[in-house]
């Protein structure tokens, strides 16, 4: 099938290797493909963006702490190899009895398709929701949400008007996961530190954050310690926690909750749930709860040469699903890389076995909490310098490391957030 020269746009050369397509070049799709280059195999990254996403860092694109292209590493930079061959196209369809995917630049032949496409946020099939709340899963959504709180302080200033300045600078983030309390956290910063320095005619009291969680506590992935804790330090940051409470509607600025009380707020951060990036074209019985059903290899069930990996996989063994967390999809690429070596020297393949090195999130400036596995948790201030250890060291590349630690340094002696300018195309 690979033999054929394929199509003109992606000038991807024929060869007699095997052809193995890669779609999406986030924390599962990279680790896959860095230990396939220079492997017997032709392997073809395709992915809509031309980088990797840190995604756990883009709170702070959002809060003004880093510059999207601190989170953001060129794909092209970090794969390069003889058979390696990287094309930024969006794939619209899966064609498993052609051995094809139907892309944005063509369709592309395959041996073997690998479907690492991650989650998006997930609204629970409320659309009108997903109009009026932003986002934080792309280097994009964050920038957006960065200019409009700016823009919100902005116009907070000069206007006289108390509800509406109230409105203004009301934050609500809906969802109490990690997202939601790193974005809760950040945001304080802005709020004790930056409004009274650089906003005269707003007082930090001013501004107010809210978090609404359905279930009954944040942080709910996590112990119990690291529970209780994060809800300890939010509260001591300010935070005005509704926990047992959902948000219902939003009409004309004005949010309800379920607890039948009303707010008004120009800024909703959605954080509240994330599902599978599925593709269109295969087989809906093989989806369930929007993430793509495969075994303990992940091949995907029902098919031989399609597998996926990360966010948008499902395994399903009595350990599965599996959350969404980047250490699993790093550690599915890196197990499907030993098997698709193993299929070269036709060895029986490796299944997934998940080695859990522990989870851990922030709260903000010297708060934070780990859970380690065998029961040891801990917080505070190691907590939070393990962190800043753990996330610098998967950040890809050098230089990218080195800005954002002397971005951490700098902002942590002075409290002069670096990236405030709003920066639209308007
Ligand atoms: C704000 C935030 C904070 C997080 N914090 C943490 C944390 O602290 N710790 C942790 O462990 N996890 C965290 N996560 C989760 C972690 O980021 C994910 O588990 C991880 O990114 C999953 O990796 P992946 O490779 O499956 O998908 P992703 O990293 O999402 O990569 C998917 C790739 O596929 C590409 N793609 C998608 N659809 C297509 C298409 N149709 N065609 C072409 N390309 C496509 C995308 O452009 C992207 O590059 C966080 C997530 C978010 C959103």
């Amino acid at each position: 099938m690979n033999k054929e020269v394929l199509n003109p746009m992606s000038k991807i050369p024929a060869t007699d290797k095997r052809r193995i397509i890669i779609i999406g070049g986030g924390f599962a799709g990279l680790e896959l493909a860095k230990a396939l280059i220079d492997t017997n195999y032709q392997v073809v990254m395709l992915d809509k963006n031309n980088y990797h996403t840190f995604q756990p860092l883009l709170y702070q694109v959002a809060t003004a702490g880093l510059e999207p292209d601190s989170v953001a590493a060129p794909l092209r930079e970090s794969l390069r190899g003889e058979n390696f061959y990287f094309r930024m196209a969006e794939v619209l369809e899966v064609i498993p009895q052609q051995h094809q995917v139907k892309t944005d630049i063509g369709p592309v032949y395959y041996d073997y398709l690998v479907i690492a496409t991650g989650s998006k946020s997930n609204f629970f099939g409320n659309t009108d929701l997903s109009e009026k709340t932003f986002t934080l899963k792309s280097v994009e959504e964050a920038f957006e949400l960065r200019n409009h709180l700016f823009n919100c302080f902005e116009r907070a200033v000069e206007i006289t008007d108390a509800n509406l300045k109230d409105e203004l600078l009301n934050v609500v983030i809906v969802g109490g996961g990690p997202t939601g309390i790193e974005m809760a956290g950040a945001l304080s910063e802005l709020k004790k530190k930056l409004l009274p320095k650089e906003y005269d005619t707003i007082e930090n009291q001013l501004m107010n954050i809210y978090m609404v969680e359905g279930l009954d506590d944040v942080l709910n992935g996590m112990s119990e310690f690291a529970s209780e804790k994060t809800r300890a330090y939010l509260e001591k940051l300010g935070v005005n926690l509704k926990t047992g409470t959902f948000l219902e509607d939003v009409e004309n600025g004005e949010l309800s909750f379920s607890d039948g009380t009303t707010l008004r707020a120009k800024t909703i951060v959605w954080a509240a749930g994330v599902k599978g990036n599925v593709l269109a074209g295969l087989n809906e019985e093989k989806v369930e709860k929007s993430r793509i059903k495969t075994d303990d290899y992940n091949r995907v069930l029902g098919y031989e040469n399609i597998f996926a990996i990360g966010d948008v996989a499902s395994v399903e063994n009595e350990k599965g699903p599996y959350p969404m967390l980047a250490p699993i999809a790093m550690q599915q690429g890196q197990n499907l890389a030993k098997n698709f070596k193993r299929l070269l020297k036709k060895k029986p393949l490796k299944p997934f076995k998940y080695l859990d090195k522990g989870v851990m999130a922030t709260i903000g400036r010297n708060k934070a909490v780990v859970d380690l596995p065998f029961g040891f948790q801990f917080s505070g201030f190691p907590a939070w310098l393990s962190w800043m250890f753990i996330h610098l060291f998967f950040l890809v590349g050098f230089r990218r490391k080195a800005v954002v630690f002397s971005n951490w340094v700098y902002n942590y002696f002075t409290y002069n957030k670096s990236t405030k300018a709003i920066i639209t195309s308007k």
